[in-house]
């Protein structure tokens, strides 16, 4: 009997387009044999919308129409036997959705409450995997209200790690209101960007050379594995919102030309992080590798990476034998697996 399952895509988040389009590659590829797949897709507004409008934004990429409120639609998924919440950032990567369908009663692909609202903070990740001893660089934290009303005590702390140094929303993804600050004199308008988009934000050093930036593609619950190491290389200060999205910009090196102790300790690293944040099903563990130094840093784990055919956790699985439509197969399995 074929397992009827939902696929959730778009949600309310900057990164929306790309979920949709990760969606479109999801839908094609989950066998028909196997599963009876219902996609719908959630507008920028958060309306969960009917058959005829997700489709058309399904085809489209943009989500138009009303529909009903997230809650509601909830309770009415009872009757799926799975759910692939294929979105990423806040109100979908962060434990909100987990959070509902726990309490719905309804497996679902991907990490729980826990792993998916700590992986999405920058900074919660930071202080769990310190605890873990896996490296990563030196940060502070600081909130609005702090920005506020003490902003001397924000600028010291920023002093303390030392320029350039990244700023970053605690809670997005794709780039979003990042910066790179290279001195004291930008720093007030890289806090107020990411001010205006998190409540929490990270001060980070940046490591002493241009990082080389690899990844590395977990699957798995609690006997998870890892995937051949992935590198990314482009030609921009840092991998930023247009380097990420404009097509060619950005070129994927599978496996990536690592010198195989570095490419093992990668792969170690991130099951030690995907164990201690306490993931599920998947996800990808971003490193910085400074090659000058031999040093290794993890940047940040992502719980629901980019899911389209040409993506780099799809990509990485392939190189290591598994094909896309039995990588998502294989995800549903996971979703449903006794643990
Ligand atoms: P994603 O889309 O993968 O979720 P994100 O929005 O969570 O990304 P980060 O991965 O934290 O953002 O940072 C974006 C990019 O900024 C990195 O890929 C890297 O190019 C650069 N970067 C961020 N932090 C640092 C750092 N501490 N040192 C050097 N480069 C950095
Ligand atoms: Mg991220
Ligand atoms: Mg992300
Ligand atoms: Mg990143």
């Amino acid at each position: 009997v074929k397992k009827r399952i939902l696929l959730l895509a778009g949600g309310q988040s900057g990164e929306h387009e790309v979920s949709l389009r990760s969606a479109r590659s999801v839908l094609s590829a989950l066998p028909r044999d196997q599963f009876d797949v219902t996609p719908v897709v959630i507008s920028p507004q958060g309306r969960w919308l009917a058959p005829g409008d997700t489709q058309r934004a399904l085809e489209s990429g943009e989500a138009q129409g009303g529909g009903d409120l997230v809650l509601h639609r909830a309770a009415t998924a009872e009757g799926y036997d799975a759910v692939f919440p294929l979105l990423h950032g806040p109100m979908g990567e962060d434990g909100t959705i987990q959070g509902l369908l726990t309490l719905a009663g309804i497996p679902f692909v991907g990490s729980g409450v826990l792993g998916s609202a700590v992986s999405m903070d920058k900074v919660m990740t930071k202080q769990v995997l310190a605890s873990a001893g896996v490296p990563q660089v030196a940060w502070r934290l600081a909130v609005r209200r702090e920005w506020q009303t003490r902003p001397e005590e924000v600028r010291a702390r920023a002093g303390e790690l030392g320029y350039p140094l990244f700023v970053k929303p605690a809670n997005l993804g794709s780039s979003v209101g990042i910066s790179k600050v290279n001195h004291a004199g930008e720093l007030e308008r890289a806090l107020d960007l990411a001010f205006d988009l998190d409540r929490r934000v990270i001060l980070e050093a940046m490591t002493a050379h241009k990082p080389r930036e690899v990844e590395v593609g977990i699957l798995g619950n609690d006997a998870p594995i890892a995937s051949p190491v992935g590198e990314l290389r482009f030609d921009a200060d840092f991998y930023d919102y247009e380097t990420k999205y404009t097509e060619g910009r950005a070129t994927m090196h599978i496996p990536a030309p690592l010198p195989p102790e570095v490419a093992e300790r990668v792969r170690t690293l991130a099951l030690a992080a995907f164990r201690a944040l306490d993931c599920a099903g998947l996800a990808r563990v971003d490193f910085f590798y400074v090659e000058q130094t031999g040093e290794l840093f993890l940047n940040e784990v992502n719980t629901m990476p980019g899911f389209t055919t040409t993506s780099m956790y799809p990509k990485l699985f392939e190189a290591a034998g598994l094909s896309y439509s039995e990588l998502v197969t294989r995800l549903v399995e996971l979703a449903l697996e006794e643990r």
